[in-house]
């Protein structure tokens, strides 16, 4: 079920020459239950678009619907929907307890009532022995469940989080990682989530929009945006890829395939309409290649030269001379049983798992 739909929105800020496209013409559908993901670059529209759904902006054009309806003039108090923000925002001078009532009292939740629902919202972040303590008293990740358990305690039908973790070291990062996870699966509350980070986004979420410049191009599963990205930005974006350039060809069995600069041929594993012709780029993830000796490289192989070879415990990675300025990352685990101490200079064969070339 559709909690959320953005129907070509767009919106600018200024105008004349110093007019800024935030957004341009995007559509999503975000359902209930999801854990939703707006990754992209710093300045592509991620707080724009979230400040949209919030209701702290106006859309300059198109709509933003809460489960059908036209949120248009209602002000963010209005929406069942909260917001996280990055800095905690919480009250100094109240303690944790009342920093969480404090809002429900707003609304008309009766005190005890109110008290009630902390506890419990308390026990959800497990902080239950904090309810007396003021926010200076806690640490930093401790702040951060209390601003979580103050923003879920109203029972929002949406839960918009802008780079809540960004703040945080590397390790406490993690954990809230898995803390944000573990309270959206609990809560059942809709999440949509905002971050720079491809992995945070690729770890945590249920889809992912992958968002550049006001546009969002890509919307999917982690595995679908990391095995299947329709854009090269997307390649790029999120994990790590190669990109060689060549000429689109048939291959002379009525397969296509593509014609590196040096003569050598990949096959193509992706339909490709007969209709495309000329320079095309192709992607494959490191991880997808392997190499064996250049006499055990069949016919329709890549061959090149091994240039660099850095060995980092879990897996090697080789960088591959293909002649005429290609290069090739080759990423292989260690210890999978296949051969992968390939030393500078030597000769090899390119191996591609089916489906991996994009
Ligand atoms: P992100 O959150 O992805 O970093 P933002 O949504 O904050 O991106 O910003 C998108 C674009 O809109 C940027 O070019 C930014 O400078 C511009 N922008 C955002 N808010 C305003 C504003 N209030 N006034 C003018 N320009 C703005
Ligand atoms: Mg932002």
């Amino acid at each position: 079920e559709v909690v959320i739909s953005a129907k070509s929105v767009g919106k600018t800020f200024g105008s004349g020459a110093d007019k800024v496209t935030a957004l341009d013409d995007v559509s999503v559908d975000i359902f209930q239950n999801e854990f939703f993901t707006m990754l992209g670059p710093s300045g592509c529209g991620k707080t724009t678009l979230l400040r949209l759904i919030g209701g702290f902006e106006q859309a300059t054009s198109g709509q933003i619907l809460l489960e059908g309806k036209a949120l248009n003039d209602l002000p963010p108090y209005k929406r069942p929907i909260n917001t996280v923000f990055q800095s905690y925002a919480l009250f100094p001078h109240l303690t944790v307890r009342q920093n969480i009532t404090f809002g429900l009292e707003m609304q008309g939740v009766a005190r005890k009532q109110a008290d009630d629902r902390a506890e419990e919202m308390l026990e959800l972040v497990r902080l239950a022995q904090y309810g007396d303590r003021v926010p200076s008293q806690l640490s930093g990740g401790q702040q951060q469940r209390i601003a979580l358990a103050r923003a879920l305690a109203p029972a929002p039908k949406v839960l918009l989080l802008d780079e809540p973790l960004s703040a945080l070291d590397l390790k406490l990062r993690k954990e809230m990682q898995v803390e944000l996870k573990r309270l959206q699966t609990e809560t059942g509350i809709t999440f949509v989530f905002v971050t720079h980070d491809q992995e945070e986004a690729l770890a945590m979420s249920d889809r992912i929009a992958v968002m550049k410049s006001g546009e969002i191009l890509q919307i999917g599963a982690p595995r679908e945006i990391y095995e299947a990205p329709t854009h090269r930005f997307v390649a790029d974006f999120i994990g790590d890829s190669n990109f060689l350039v060549g000429n689109l060809v048939d291959d002379g069995a009525g397969k296509r395939a593509v014609k590196l600069g040096g003569g050598q041929v990949i096959e193509l594993t992706q339909d490709v309409s007969s209709q495309r012709s000329g320079e095309v780029t192709v992607s494959v993830r490191p991880e997808r290649l392997g190499l064996v000796a250049e006499s055990q490289a069949g016919d329709n192989q890549l061959v090149g030269t091994v240039s660099t070879v850095i060995y980092f415990g879990t897996d090697t990675t080789y960088q591959i001379d293909l002649g005429n300025d290609a290069l090739l990352t080759v990423r292989m685990q260690n210890g999978s049983g296949a051969k992968a101490d390939f030393a500078q200079g030597e000769r090899v064969g390119i191996t591609m798992s089916p489906d991996s070339i994009r």
